[in-house]
């Protein structure tokens, strides 16, 4: 079927600058942090190059080759951009200024008659690099930042990165003739469509994105406890239903019920944030003190659960015990705080598939009170009524 390669690409512009307004609008709701802000300007600087390159034969040279190139590649280059932004890095202005003007000048040079191959070959090449440095940032957010959909982005620029080199090649050889229109269609313009539909696809791509992370922060602010950062009951059930599901994971576990003590008192005297300041420090306290895969918790006022997988109940007492000695080191170590309250512990082990958690915590429970009928800052286990 012969296409017609000024109407698609004509189309392309106009879809590249729908979407950009599109994107812009995003931006303005505020909600989005300023990756759309570049994404949107980058499909806008897209189409207004593609449409100065249809308007070639209508406009001088400069314009519909020098200029179109230019914006074409300054829109591209700040997908980029956005994607670094998405990705929490910043882009120095002067690098980008730089990387969009030097290959421009070298383009310019090429812009004399019979100059097509070796210009088209080049703009090939650059997009080529920036589809893989894309690639590149898709594939550390899906690796190091845990965000699946950011295959999506691996999937629709690493095929292009290696389709532009291709291009290239071929472009340098000759194979796309001499001029951007060419009075016979040629194959190559199923490229043109192609690349006319990915505009459409990478559009929405980081919004796929922006959707899965916003979703998953979502669900870590409702399993964690704004205060400390601990999990909250929430959390706690999902971290236990998971030894019981996940065969990797040991089903025993350690549990610590840990309460400090007179915290009423502390907040009586000393005021609210006083006491908030010591909650933060305890669970800062206990994170420092615990492995991967330790869970902590609050389990509401100055309570906090710690479970600790594959630990039994005497490996839990004496993590217990740690517990309790680093927290007084550590408020011995902030004189600013008003006065060192101590801790009561009470060490329980169950088994999560069979125990349920409201048992295990009844049973820590028990302990618990024993410490504080004992004269509290001390570890009681289920068993040992003596330990600490
Ligand atoms: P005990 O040694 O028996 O544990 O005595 P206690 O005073 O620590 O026990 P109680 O459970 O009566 O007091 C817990 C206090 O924790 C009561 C409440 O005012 C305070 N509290 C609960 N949530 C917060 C919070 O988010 N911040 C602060 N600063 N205090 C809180
Ligand atoms: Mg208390």
């Amino acid at each position: 079927m012969p296409l017609d390669l000024r109407t698609i690409y004509a189309v392309a512009a106009a879809t590249s600058i729908i979407l950009g307004l599109l994107q812009l609008s995003a931006f303005a709701t505020g909600r989005f942090g300023r990756w759309p802000l570049w994404w949107g300007l980058s499909s806008l600087l897209i189409g207004t190059g593609i449409v100065l390159a249809v308007l070639r034969g209508s406009l001088p040279d400069a314009i519909s080759m020098g200029l179109a190139n230019t914006l074409a590649w300054a829109g591209y280059l700040l997908v980029l951009v956005s994607v670094r932004s998405f990705a929490g890095l910043r882009t120095k202005p002067s690098h980008y200024l730089v990387a969009v003007i030097a290959p421009m000048s070298l383009l310019m040079w090429w812009i004399e008659p019979g100059g097509f191959p070796r210009r088209a070959a080049l703009v090939a090449l650059l997009w080529a690099c920036c589809d893989a440095a894309v690639t590149r940032e898709g594939f550390r957010l899906a690796t190091r930042g845990g965000l699946r959909s950011a295959w999506i982005l691996v999937a629709l620029f690493l095929p292009t990165s290696i389709l532009f080199v291709i291009r290239a090649v071929l472009a340098w050889n000759g194979h796309f003739g001499e001029e951007l229109f060419p009075a016979q269609p040629v194959p190559m313009h199923w490229t043109a469509v192609g690349a006319a539909a990915l505009v459409l696809a990478r559009g929405n791509a980081l919004l796929l994105l922006a959707a899965e992370r916003s979703a998953s922060q979502l669900a870590a602010l409702a399993q964690h406890d704004p205060l400390t950062g601990a999990k909250n009951r929430s959390g706690l059930e999902r971290a236990v239903a998971a030894l019981a599901r996940d065969g990797d994971l040991p089903r025993r576990a350690a549990l610590l019920l840990i309460d400090i003590d007179h915290f009423k008192r502390l907040n009586d005297t000393h005021g609210h944030a006083a006491g908030d300041e010591i909650l933060r420090l305890f669970a800062d306290v206990a994170r420092s003190q615990l492995r991967d895969g330790d869970v902590i918790a609050r389990h509401g006022g100055d309570e906090f659960v710690v479970m600790l997988p594959g630990l039994g109940l005497q490996e839990g007492v004496r993590v217990a015990e740690r517990l309790r000695q680093a927290f007084a080191g550590a408020l011995a170590a902030r004189p600013d705080l008003p006065s060192a309250p101590t801790l009561s512990i009470g060490v329980t082990e169950g088994d999560a598939t069979s125990q349920p958690l409201d048992q295990l915590l009844q049973d820590a429970d028990g302990a618990l009170y024993r410490s504080k009928r004992l004269g509290r800052d001390r570890v009681q286990s289920r068993q040992d009524e003596q330990v600490g």
